[in-house]
């Protein structure tokens, strides 16, 4: 018999969770030929979240809960699980139904008749987000597709089933500052895309503001790309060429027609325009070595505080780390 580890990552969730877990049985009875493993991951929440999930492991077996010692966010929550799955086939599934259990009967069935080693859920809309959100959401797919290798798909989420070969695939990528949509799609494998209509939240309120999203694009951007870098230069080159022909051309004009004392406004704007090029080159070198400065720490990805499981991944540590 097959297994399913579903991994839920949730923090402050203790209104979606009931909801999640009424949903989430009736889609496990139907799908009778597996086995399943819920394996709930509580974020550092600081509400009632842990004591329900410690409940449904009490009353249901298929229920394990991993509960880490702070907000270590979504990312790795999705590590934690993916690292204590035992299934022969993993999924990540948000708690507040927004990416529907119905479609994992769909999704298995795909994987295992079709032989796709992932099949990953797609939004076709974007009803009941916010329009800014949508707009910069559709506006960041273009910009990191246009300047990274990896190519990520508008409106995919991070549900997905991925088949064993892939789950230890992603966990080979233990680096510290995680995106995992550009992860999925670096490990490279066959995907299936299953369309769906946007479903909007069944409980409780959604954890990424705008500012949040930002800095997470960014996670996206540092990570699989270093164009923004090379921009550096580009301008660098392209303000030196500028320059020089301005030189030329003020010299001649000197020598021409003398020297009338004006236009120091518009001097003062070029000063103003090109340290701020300088500051922003200068902010994008920082941004890249600030992820590298916390790459070289090697920290851990996560750490528990206490879990269901007896033998279990303490801490995302990564390998090189525990060795020496
Ligand atoms: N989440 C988490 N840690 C965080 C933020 C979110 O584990 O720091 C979980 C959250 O509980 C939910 C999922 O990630 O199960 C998606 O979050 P949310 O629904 O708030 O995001 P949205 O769907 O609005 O993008
Ligand atoms: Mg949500």
């Amino acid at each position: 018999m097959k297994k399913i580890s579903i991994i839920i990552p949730c923090l402050n969730e203790e209104e979606a969770l009931p909801v999640y877990y009424q949903e989430m049985s009736a889609v496990m009875e139907q799908m009778s030929e597996v086995e399943f493993e819920l394996l709930f991951v509580d974020d550092g929440s600081t509400d009632g979240t842990l004591n329900i999930m410690k409940e449904m492991n009490q009353k249901d077996g298929r229920c394990c809960f991993l509960s880490f010692s702070r907000n270590f966010g979504k990312e790795a929550a999705i590590y934690a699980g993916l690292k204590n799955a035992k299934g022969d086939f993993a999924a990540v599934m948000d708690v507040d139904l927004q990416d529907p259990p119905e479609l994992l009967p769909e999704m298995y069935r795909v994987a295992t008749e079709d032989g796709y080693e992932c099949v990953a859920a797609k939004r076709s809309t974007r009803t009941g987000e916010p329009r800014i959100r949508s707009f910069l959401s559709e506006k960041f797919y273009q910009f990191i597709n246009h300047i990274s290798r990896v190519r990520l798909v508008s409106g995919a989420r991070d549900y997905r089933l991925m088949s064993r070969k892939m789950v230890n695939a992603v966990l080979e990528m233990s680096e510290y500052n995680r995106f995992s949509k550009g992860i999925f799609e670096w490990v490279g494998f066959e995907t299936k895309w299953l369309e769906y209509e946007n479903v909007e939240r069944a409980a409780g309120e959604t954890k990424w503001s705008v500012r949040k999203l930002f800095w997470y694009s960014l996670e996206g951007i540092t990570g699989f790309s270093v164009a923004p870098l090379s921009l550096a230069s580009v301008m660098g080159m392209v303000f030196c060429g500028l320059s020089f022909l301005m030189i030329l051309f003020i010299i001649v004009r000197t020598l021409v027609w003398g020297d009338p004392v004006s236009g120091w406004p518009s001097l003062v704007c070029i000063i103003f325009l090109v340290s701020g090029i300088q500051l922003f080159c200068t902010g994008i070198v920082g941004q890249y070595l600030s992820k590298t400065y916390l790459e070289t720490k090697r920290r851990p990805v996560f750490i528990l505080k206490e879990s269901s499981r007896e033998e279990k991944e303490n801490s995302g540590c990564l390998k090189s780390c525990s060795q020496s």
